[in-house]
């Protein structure tokens, strides 16, 4: 028999008031049934919202600090179930032990930052124009807060938005999404036993269409908080803009490294292989294109082969294996169909293209580490994201047109520069049009305290993690004290 997973709404785990569910299968074996759990409506919504609202009137009042305490023992509980959340991650989306310790990792550095904001949620104080008068800001809270999240990293980014939502006095509904609900249960298990009060954070599984677009939607819902790609992000945006409802949003990437002919080579490789085929390619980070100096194209490109074929394809539960399945087999059949659009479009396979389905990996969504040479910076495999393993190999002849052709998607989320060049290296930190770059060092592998984001149709402006983030959950409210008795009047009776 089937586990029957539930939501978590007023501090109780219930099931849909419809009884519905859906399956959750392990994407490296089918066969493998996680368990069922609640396919919501927009009744089961309407009770977690209502939970939210109810339980924010006592929680905006409960000091920050105290909130903060709260979040110091879920971080100290996320710590002791680690390894535990770890192997339910690998099992419900596949990406191997060493990225979903990290993960969980993520989301102890999110709490114990968090926690910290506690006694550091500062506003300013300022002089007034005006004698005896004090003026100063501060921070409030929102009130009901929808968090909306994709499947790549279950627990990271879901704790990017709960922790700080939290911590500033919002109350929350999250929709995780469908490929990862038990990732999120034990997350929600964490936040119960830490001691967090009935109704403060609200679990509600099921599908965007039905779940995700009634939170949006719901009236009393005051800031949503969405990670996914850029087509629905949008969709939710022009739901926002009708109600003026808060929206912060993070999307796709199409995220590429640059190598340069006096880069360390070897260094580059390293970065290339753990930016593009980590997570099987599934980071909104990932490495995707590979803008490679004339020089050393023909070098870089055969070194990075000759590794990518050696790439140990299986189940991320094994200590050994390398990459894991993509997480579902729309996902497989998307990956499987740009590498058809990039033949038609003429570029060069060099490496896998095909579906991994040997032996035991039958049952799962495998798939070769696929590298692409020949690329043109305005290729579909070069525009849109793909997001799975398949790297495009794109040649330039100068420093220049190594940042136009990065510069050359709609999207600005990571970017990398593998250089020995100072000068080159701050030319790229300044012109390269996206929200992360680093230097010497892949796509991947941000930080939760500093800012997280991208331009251009990744994001709408707003950063996650760091100190950013509180400027999502809160508003600012500026307040003057007049203590001098008499009226005052700013800007008419300043003193000549
Ligand atoms: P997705 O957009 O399909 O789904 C994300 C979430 O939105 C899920 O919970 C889904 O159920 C929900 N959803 C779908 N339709 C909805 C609707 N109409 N209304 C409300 N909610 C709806 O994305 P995904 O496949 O889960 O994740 C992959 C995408 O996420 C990639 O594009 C990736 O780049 C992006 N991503 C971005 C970041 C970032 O920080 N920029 C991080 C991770 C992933």
């Amino acid at each position: 028999m089937a586990e029957r997973y539930k939501n978590y709404i007023g501090g109780r785990w219930i099931e849909a008031k419809s009884g519905r569910t859906f399956e959750n299968r392990n994407p490296a074996n089918r066969r493998d049934l996680i368990g069922l759990f609640p396919a919501s409506g927009a009744e089961d919504v309407d009770a977690a919202v209502s939970a939210a609202k109810n339980a924010f009137a006592g929680w905006r009042l409960l000091p920050a600090p105290k909130r903060g305490e709260i979040l110091f023992r879920v971080g100290d509980l996320l710590r002791k179930r680690k390894e535990e959340i770890a192997r339910a991650m690998t099992r419900e989306m596949g990406k191997i032990l060493k990225e979903t310790r990290g993960d969980v990792q993520e989301g102890i550095d999110t709490a114990f930052y968090a926690a910290g904001e506690g006694r550091r949620l500062f506003g300013e104080t300022t002089p007034s124009e005006l004698p005896d008068k004090f003026a100063m800001s501060v921070r409030l809270p929102l009130g009901v807060c929808a968090l909306i999240t994709p499947w790549n990293f279950p627990v990271a980014i879901p704790t990017w938005k709960l922790f700080p939502a939290l911590l500033c006095g919002n109350t929350v509904v999250l929709k995780p999404a469908e490929d990862t609900p038990h990732s999120a249960v034990k997350l929600f298990e964490i936040l119960e036993e830490s001691g967090a009060p009935p109704g403060v954070a609200n679990l509600v599984h099921g599908s965007g269409e039905i779940a995700g677009a009634s939170l949006v939607r719901h009236p009393d819902v005051t800031l949503v908080s969405f990670t996914g790609s850029t087509a629905v992000g949008r969709e939710i945006a022009a739901v926002c803009g009708q109600s003026l409802k808060r929206v912060a949003l993070e999307m796709g990437g199409k995220n590429a490294q640059i190598v340069m002919e006096d880069a360390d080579l070897r260094l580059a490789l390293e970065g290339v292989l753990w930016g593009a085929f980590g997570t099987t390619g599934q980071r909104c980070t990932a490495t995707s294109r590979l803008i490679l100096h004339r020089d050393i194209r023909k070098e870089l490109t055969e070194m990075l082969v000759a590794r990518a074929e050696k790439i140990k394809i299986g189940d991320g539960m094994d200590e050994t294996v390398e990459m894991g399945p993509l997480i579902n087999e729309a996902a497989r059949k998307k990956v499987h169909g740009y590498v058809q659009i990039g033949k038609d479009e003429g570029a060069r396979l060099v490496a896998g293209g095909t579906i991994y389905e040997e032996g035991e990996w039958v049952h799962g969504y495998f798939y070769r580490p696929t590298i692409f040479d020949q690329v043109g910076p305005k290729m579909r495999i070069a525009q849109e994201e793909i997001f799975g393993p398949v790297l495009s190999i794109i040649e330039i002849k100068s420093f220049e047109e190594a940042v136009e052709a990065l510069n050359a998607t709609p999207y600005g989320l990571s970017s990398s520069i593998y250089t020995r060049d100072v000068a080159r290296a701050f030319r790229a930190m300044r012109d390269i049009e996206a929200g992360i770059t680093y230097v010497n060092g892949p796509t991947i592998g941000a930080e939760v305290h500093l800012p997280f984001g991208g331009v251009k149709e990744t994001g709408n402006g707003h950063r996650e993690a760091g100190t950013t983030v509180y400027d999502i959950f809160t508003e600012w409210k500026s307040i003057y004290i007049d203590f001098s008795g008499k009226l005052q009047k700013a800007q008419i009776d300043s003193v000549e």
